[in-house]
């Protein structure tokens, strides 16, 4: 067997050890004769993998009681429109901290429910910082204030939590979670697609604090409606039960490896020598402000734009794999999620020093 280093934006590599696991209960799930797949949601295998993931998701993530945790379908995307529906009514003015690509999103669809206000925008400088706080124009009318905790596309980063007062604060964090400590109580509401830091795609993990529950506008679909899946434990339909038991053995992986705070120490680690070895060349570029700069997506362009692709088809011989940048900005990118070891990051640094030193 030959496993790649996969830095792959999304689905992205996940634990070795996590997959062999899944490949050892594939056809019989602990004794029960069949694969976890085949099992009904309402069966109690089932739901007692479904309560220990979320038990461990509580845990690694310390989610205070008063939260409800689900795991929904639909993707990151789905919830761009979940949460204007769940959390504001119409012609309601919501706040954007605006600071790429998904944040773009995230507000076009928005706007089809809210007065959509941009309290904060970096479109100015590309989506290559956070904007400084100081400079934030909040509305005193929102609803919430939203924010792309880490753009997957541009590597932008927030890190710190914004101060929105008592807004509830709305977070996409669905490249970041659980790649280091933080406050939950500090959010209204967090959602992430899982295929970066969680699991598989097909699942969504939705944070939501109790007291925005129920207040859903007139006539939002049952399945759009936060308080009918949190009220049937995410089992109100048939949830996406693989990715579900899968997430369930990335955070025992996660908790093994010591938790996330064990995790940032080894995701600061990886980032801070991918970005040495970029800024101590001159044939190697990050465009993004050093403060904002994300720990899990690094882009990087090439000096001599004419070597993109002879970079990438060196890379790949080298087994050094989806490097390319996103169709919508080019040059390259490497995702470094938790699932990416520090031995991968080192292979790419030697393998950039090397390509730098035949082609630059
Ligand atoms: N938000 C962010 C920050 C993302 O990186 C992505 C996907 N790469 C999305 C939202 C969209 O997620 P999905 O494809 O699960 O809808």
């Amino acid at each position: 067997m030959t496993r790649v280093h996969n830095f792959s934006a999304g689905p992205a590599a996940l634990p070795l050890e996590v997959l062999q696991q899944a490949k050892e209960e594939m056809l019989d799930w602990r004794g029960s004769g069949m694969s976890i797949m085949e099992m009904s949601h309402r069966s109690k295998e089932f739901v007692s993998v479904a309560e220990t993931a979320e038990k461990n998701l509580r845990e690694l993530m310390a989610i205070p009681d008063d939260y409800a945790v689900l795991f929904l379908q639909g993707g990151a995307s789905l919830q761009f429109a979940m949460a204007p529906l769940n959390l504001s009514q119409p012609g309601d003015r919501v706040d954007f901290l605006y600071t790429g690509q998904w944040g773009k999103k995230a507000i076009a669809e928005a706007k089809k429910f809210c007065d959509v206000h941009l309290a904060a925008s970096s479109e100015s400088d590309g989506f290559c910082s956070v904007p400084a706080a100081d400079q934030w124009q909040l509305s005193e009318s929102a609803k919430y204030v939203h924010y792309t905790e880490n753009e997957t596309i541009g590597g932008v980063q927030f890190h710190s939590i914004p101060e929105v007062g008592d807004k509830p604060l709305v977070c996409d964090m669905s490249s970041s979670i659980l790649s280091r400590p933080v406050d939950v109580s500090r959010f209204g509401l967090i959602y992430a697609g899982a295929q970066k830091n969680i699991g598989p795609a097909g699942l969504t993990v939705v944070i939501v604090k109790k007291e925005l529950l129920g207040k859903a506008r007139e006539g939002t679909p049952s399945m759009l409606d936060y308080q009918v899946h949190a009220g049937a434990d995410s089992m109100s339909n048939t949830p996406p039960t693989y990715g579900w038991y899968l997430a369930g053995l990335v955070f025992e992986w996660l908790k093994k490896k010591g938790g996330v705070a064990e995790m940032a120490k080894i995701n600061a680690n990886k980032a801070s020598k991918l970005y040495a070895a970029i800024d101590d060349s001159d044939f190697y570029r990050n465009p993004v402000a050093v403060d904002s700069r994300s720990l899990m997506n690094v882009p990087f362009i090439l000096a001599d734009q004419s070597l993109d692709t002879l970079f990438l088809e060196q890379a790949e011989a080298a087994g050094l794999m989806n490097l390319k940048g996103h169709r919508s900005v080019g040059g390259m990118r490497a995702s470094i999620y938790n699932a990416v070891s520090e031995e991968s990051v080192d292979a790419l640094i030697a393998f950039m020093h090397h390509f730098e030193k035949t082609r630059g």
